[in-house]
């Protein structure tokens, strides 16, 4: 039988290109290997089907984010571990959600926007810098770093793996996972 775990949303925000789904990707591989109950949100696929149609207007990323906070709430609290990895710029809208959700851990995932537009993963920056995207974070719309995030990872000093371990580290801190002993 899996684990007995209480559910958790861990919810990764942060500029296009700071590593939310690599670290997402290399966290839930992780957990898996643990037994626990998991389900993952990931932005870009959520606003193919769950948020559909929404632009990326302040009024539309906040009802994508409100979307994805309410089935994150639905499942926590049926005991499963949620990741999200979305953008979601506006810190009003994430404190609304943590509110909600109650079980509930911020990763800001952060590169200074040099680094992300460097790094370009998706080719979005460049789309952004030559006009053909609009309303791009970092670029030509806002992004609202947490105040008091749970868990800072700061991609451009740190390996994936120690970004990775230290969400692992707060999981266990705050009641989530068992603590590993030390092989
Ligand atoms: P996001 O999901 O935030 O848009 P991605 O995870 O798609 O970002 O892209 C982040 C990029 O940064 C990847 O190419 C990844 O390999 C790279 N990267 C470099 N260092 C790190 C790190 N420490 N943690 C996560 N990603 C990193």
């Amino acid at each position: 039988m899996a684990s007995e775990h209480k559910g958790v949303t861990i919810w990764f925000t942060g500029l296009s290109g700071a590593g939310k789904t690599t670290i997402n990707d290399a966290l839930t591989a992780k957990l898996r290997d643990r037994g626990v109950k998991l389900e993952v949100l990931d932005g870009d696929i959520v606003r193919t089907n769950l948020t559909k149609g929404l632009t990326f207007s302040k009024e539309d990323r906040d009802e994508n984010v409100r979307r994805i906070g309410f089935v994150a709430d639905l499942l926590t609290r049926n005991g499963v571990i949620v990741t999200v990895a979305a953008i979601s710029p506006y810190r009003a809208i994430r404190e609304e959600v943590r509110e909600r959700i109650g079980d509930f851990m911020e990763v800001y995932v952060s590169a200074p926007v040099e680094v992300c537009e460097e790094r370009d993963v998706k080719g979005l920056y460049k789309k952004a810098r030559s006009g053909e995207i609009k309303q791009f974070t970092g670029i030509s719309d806002p992004y609202e770093a947490p105040t008091n995030p749970e868990v800072n990872c700061e991609t451009h000093k740190e390996t994936l793996d120690e970004s990775v371990n230290k969400v692992i580290a707060k999981l266990e801190e705050m009641g989530y996972l068992p603590a590993t002993v030390a092989a």
